[in-house]
């Protein structure tokens, strides 16, 4: 068997002209475009890479931009008083902080000087807290989000099938395993200290694999007919790979997102359409 290969490049194309549709609609009723501000400091390469394609992606949707680039000498309260006062300026409706920061900076406390309101990337204490519990209205991460959506757009059942998601990082494997949660799946996390990873993925009817760590998951390791969900973004001899070893597991699986093409263009598509759902929801 060969797995169906979920094409998470042309789903991300049709959410990106979905909300370029409903933002030209708020354009012609007078209403200012959604706009998001990027944030980083420094210029790690591939930070500066992933905010080219956030400008060419909004500027396609008729969205607006703005970067804000602090030099690697910036300290943790120079950061902090940029995030604030985006979160004061009402022309921007979404602020992305861009990762990894420089050594010495804590990632949890910037990230809560940004305004619920504007964090399209549901990095508060607020939406992460409002999506644990099902709470009200709340920003998921884009990762995750663009994660679900391919499978939901895939037409793949969640609810009532055993989810298996490997790793727990804030913005990927933790927010993962709650949405699956929230659609009905079984839930079993792993992580670099779970015994016998094999174990576990065996059993999963859908296996999510945030991990960092190349080809992590062969194919004796999945179930027959498993959809696999690779969120892996890794540089291999200037190749971009995935957690999954996609030769091995393709011959397995029902369904695999491959890397490139997969999860990463939906993340692009979900900050976008986050970004006009805030400006939605801040009535601007
Ligand atoms: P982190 O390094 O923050 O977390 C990695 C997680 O994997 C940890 O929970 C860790 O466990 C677990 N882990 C590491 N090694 C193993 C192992 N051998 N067996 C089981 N679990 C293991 O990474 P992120 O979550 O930020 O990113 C994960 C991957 O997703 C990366 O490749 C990253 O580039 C990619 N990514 C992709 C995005 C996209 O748009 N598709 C966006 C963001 C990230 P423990 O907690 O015990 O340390």
């Amino acid at each position: 068997m060969t797995a169906r290969i979920l094409d998470g490049r042309s789903l991300s194309r049709q959410t990106v002209e979905d909300v370029r549709g409903a933002i030209a609609a708020r354009a012609a009723s007078g209403r200012p475009v959604p706009t998001i501000a990027v944030v980083r400091v420094g210029e790690e390469p591939a930070s500066v890479r992933y905010a080219a394609q956030i400008q060419k992606m909004f500027l396609r949707a008729g969205g607006g931009f703005q970067l804000a680039v602090l030099p690697e000498t910036a300290s943790e309260s120079d950061l902090e008083a940029t995030l604030a006062g985006l979160s004061r300026d009402p022309t921007v409706n979404g602020i992305l902080l861009q990762l990894p920061l420089p050594a010495g900076f804590e990632v949890l406390r910037a990230f809560q000087t940004i305004d619920p309101a504007k964090d399209v990337d549901g990095v508060t204490a607020v939406n992460a807290g409002r999506l644990f519990l099902n709470h009200g209205r709340y920003f998921i991460p884009n990762t995750p989000f663009g994660g679900l959506e391919l499978l939901r757009r895939s037409g793949i059942t969640i609810a009532g099938k055993h989810a298996v998601v490997v790793g727990r990082s804030e913005i990927v494997g933790r927010p993962m395993a709650v949405l699956l949660l929230r659609e009905n799946a079984t839930v079993t996390i792993c992580h670099s200290r779970t015994a016998d990873l094999a174990y576990f993925t065996r059993q999963a009817d859908v296996l999510v694999v945030a991990t960092g760590r190349p080809g992590l998951i062969r194919g004796e390791m999945v179930k027959p007919g498993a959809v696999v969900v690779d969120f892996g973004i890794n540089v291999v001899d200037d190749h971009v790979v995935g957690d999954v070893d996609f030769t091995s597991v393709v011959e397995v699986a029902g369904a695999i997102t491959p890397v490139p093409g997969g999860t990463g263009p939906m993340t692009n598509a979900m900050l976008l359409r986050n970004t006009w759902q805030a400006a939605e929801w801040q009535r601007s």
